[in-house]
């Protein structure tokens, strides 16, 4: 096994953080400068990508290196089998100390509680934001204060005791910002009297795509609720004012509530500065999937649309990544795990599914890198969003996607048929993903390649 000299790893994850609230990612609603600190001094994924747009599959897609027909995490209503193999316990194996810290959201007690981990401290199920209960090593305790600063101190305290005779890989896992997007006290009245600029497809009236677009109920202007809300609306506003005002709401509570994480992530890098760590530690921040921030007139994930498809995925490790570096090469959240055990010097295991990042991290482009995914949602018009299942596939410029119309015995699902039906869009003529092409004469055969 390779020496001392081996990296630390911190993941940090946050929960339906989409990149285009990021300032790193050219933001144009919120600044994130403690964020921008880790793109700016490491690499920028600019196609980083999800195989299944949802908290638990994402999860166990990062910990395991496989896809969720591997791993059996289809939907929500799947947990995690901790006797499988996963990243953490092989890196645990060869000399690391691991923990987890945040949320976990695959399952609890026996074997699904976290495994391959030292220390584990999790939220249970989604957790709450004030003044939450955590598991810590299967004991129920409850913490005083906001979920964020709490997971960050217990991160810092970890780090503090851990042995520093071992390289460590902690995963800090946020709850934020999750729904219901509560800020803490101190970004409470953020953004009080911004308007916050709607997204270029907020009007999206669903014309020329798929029925599922239309039947999903993820609405901002009919499906945010008064705990989403906080408050009632004004009087007399019109359909469109109201839609704007619920928008406003749901919109500077998230970024709010993204602002807390920010500073925090601050608290982690001086830490690391201060410890001396920086050197020798990778540190990454993504988010379990992306999210729709107003986008086609929805909150939520789920669909293999772009906003919700990508993951923000930046990584430093001043000993091997330039500084100020991106790519557009294709990265996915099975990749993770093999990237990781790279780093450490650790065979990857034939289970594993994904690609090690290093490559690309390191500047060394592939003429035959990835230039496709496969996704899959199983969660067939599950309550309350109401998405059909699907699958598809994405390429550099164009991508597919078929809702097939039934349950197919997933757990988490109803139990109806819907019509199949099939999307095509041309991401270079539609970024927005507006105009679906399967039907188009000009298309034809597109879908073969
Ligand atoms: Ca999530």
């Amino acid at each position: 096994m390779a020496g001392k000299n081996r990296p630390n790893i911190l993941f940090i994850m946050s929960d339906d953080h989409a990149a285009h609230a990021m300032s790193c990612y050219g933001s144009k609603i919120n600044k994130t400068p403690n964020l921008d600190r880790i793109a700016n001094e490491g690499i920028r994924f600019n196609n980083c990508f999800c195989t299944n747009s949802i908290c638990a599959p994402s999860r166990a897609a990062i910990l395991t290196g496989t896809y969720n027909h591997e791993n059996g995490v289809k939907t929500l209503g799947d947990n995690l089998d901790g006797r499988k193999p996963n990243v953490q316990k092989l890196l645990q194996e060869n000399g690391y100390q691991t923990a987890i810290i945040g949320k976990w959201h695959l399952g609890h007690g026996g074997v699904h509680d976290p495994s391959g981990f030292d220390y584990w401290n999790v939220l249970p199920d989604q957790g709450d934001y004030h003044d939450p209960t955590m598991i810590e090593m299967g004991e129920q305790k409850v913490y005083n204060g906001y979920v964020t600063d709490i997971i960050t101190d217990l991160s810092l305290n970890w780090l503090k005791y851990r042995s520093k005779d071992k390289p460590f890989m902690l995963m800090c896992h946020h709850k934020a910002p999750h729904r219901p997007w509560e800020p803490d006290e101190k970004h409470a009245h953020l953004y009080e009297t911004a308007d916050i600029p709607e997204p270029e497809t907020f009007h999206d009236d669903y014309s020329n795509r798929s029925n599922a677009a239309k039947e999903a109920t993820m609405r901002v202007d009919q499906d945010l609720n008064k705990i989403d809300l906080k408050e009632d609306p004004p009087e007399n506003l019109s359909a469109k004012e109201l839609k704007s005002w619920k928008y406003q709401r749901y919109i500077k509570d998230y970024l709010r509530v993204v602002a807390s994480i920010d500073d925090n992530i601050g608290r982690m890098l001086d830490y690391l500065d201060e410890e001396d760590l920086t050197e020798n530690t990778i540190v990454v921040y993504t988010s379990d999937q992306g999210f729709f921030l107003g986008d086609h007139g929805w909150y939520d994930k789920r669909f293999m649309y772009e906003e919700s498809l990508r993951m923000p995925f930046i990584v430093r490790y001043p000993c091997a990544i330039k500084i100020g570096s991106e790519t557009d090469d294709m990265a996915l959240n099975v990749d993770f795990a093999e990237t990781f055990l790279d780093y450490a010097g650790i065979d990857v295991p034939d289970f594993m599914q994904g690609t090690s990042l290093r490559p690309l991290m390191e500047g060394s482009t592939h003429d035959d890198w990835q230039t496709s995914l496969y996704y899959r949602y199983w969660e067939h018009l599950s309550e309350p969003h109401k998405v059909g299942a699907h699958y598809g596939v994405r390429t550099t410029r164009y991508k597919l996607i078929h809702y097939y119309g039934e349950s197919l015995g997933a757990s988490n699902t109803i139990d109806e048929s819907r019509t199949p039906e099939w999307e095509l869009f041309d991401l270079k003529e539609d970024p927005y993903e507006m105009n679906n092409v399967y039907h188009n004469p000009d298309y034809t055969g597109t879908e073969k390649h």
